[in-house]
């Protein structure tokens, strides 16, 4: 029936200096589109797409995810990551977790079990423990030595590189996905806008998925991805409900940031007010796109 789209982010923020890593962001980009693309052409369901995508991104050190996460006040890894399908709008979230290699599919396994949405610490884990979810044997394993070396400068604040997918399947469901290591420097216990829905994350097979990434107070207190579904409902377009989104509702509250978007069409949206947003596309109409600034 729809069109099938998919679009990943790794991250709003400064464009970093140096051309060899922005050939290897464009790479990782690719690859992640790559594994959504196979999904969504195999007959998969949207969310196995952003699952897929948003692994990638994980596996990836260059992003603030997974391996790669910035640290915490106290030198230590905290990750957020949520997915949530359209169809029912069904979220499954996860908050601080601490040794997980791979927190989106620890996500998607508290949205398949079903009993809660959101779970966080070491419940959150004790459950990818007992499900066989791959944990690290000590956090250092998830620490990158260029994070190390920032967390010693202090320099917290400059650090985005939060990963996202959102995509549209042929029967016209629709996901989204985020990960991050959250922001550079915060307190220990700090939950950001990635696992909770309508801020970082939401997906509504009747108007758009989205996923966030930037200031993550500011997103919280916009509802960011919410504003988007909201102004969809109203027969907006995508591109000038995404607009609004970061422009005028996150700009409000003194927010910096960007969201990738698809609607129910399988048009797509990458707004972002930052200097930066690294970001992938692919529609089945066209070929395939990275871009950074
Ligand atoms: N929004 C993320 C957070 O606040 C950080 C980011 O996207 O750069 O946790």
């Amino acid at each position: 029936m729809s069109r099938v789209a998919i679009a990943v982010h790794g991250g709003a923020g400064r464009r970093r200096p140096g051309g060899a890593c922005e050939r290897e962001i464009h790479a990782a980009l690719l690859r992640a589109l790559e594994g959504g693309r196979s999904a969504l052409e195999a007959g998969r369901p949207a969310l196995d797409a952003v699952v897929a995508a948003v692994t990638v991104l994980e596996e990836e050190e260059l992003f603030n995810a997974a391996r790669g996460s910035v640290l915490t006040e106290a030198g230590t890894v905290e990750m957020d990551a949520a997915v949530m399908r359209g169809e029912d709008r069904a979220l499954g979230a996860v908050a601080a977790v601490r040794s997980v290699r791979q927190p989106i599919k620890l996500a998607r396994l508290v949205l398949d079990r079903g009993r809660e949405a959101i779970l966080c610490g070491e419940s959150a884990e004790a459950l990818a423990d007992a499900n066989g979810l791959e944990l690290v044997a000590e956090e250092e394993d998830l620490i990158t030595e260029h994070r190390r070396q920032g967390w010693r400068r202090g320099s917290g604040s400059a650090s985005h590189g939060t990963v996202g997918a959102v995509a549209l399947d042929r029967s016209g469901g629709l996901a989204a996905a985020t990960s991050t290591g959250g922001r550079a420097g915060q307190s220990a216990g700090r939950i950001g806008d990635t696992p909770l829905p309508g801020a970082g994350t939401w997906a509504d097979s009747g108007t758009g998925a989205v996923s966030c990434t930037g200031d993550g107070e500011a997103i919280l207190r916009a509802a960011c991805a919410h504003e988007v579904h909201v102004r969809l409902r109203e027969g907006r377009s995508l591109a000038e409900a995404a607009e609004a989104a970061v422009f005028e509702e996150l700009a409000r509250f003194g927010g910096d940031g960007g969201l990738i978007a698809v609607d129910a069409q399988g048009n797509l949206a990458m707004p972002f007010s930052t200097e930066a947003m690294s970001r992938g596309w692919w529609t089945a109409k066209g070929s395939t796109h990275t871009a950074i600034a």
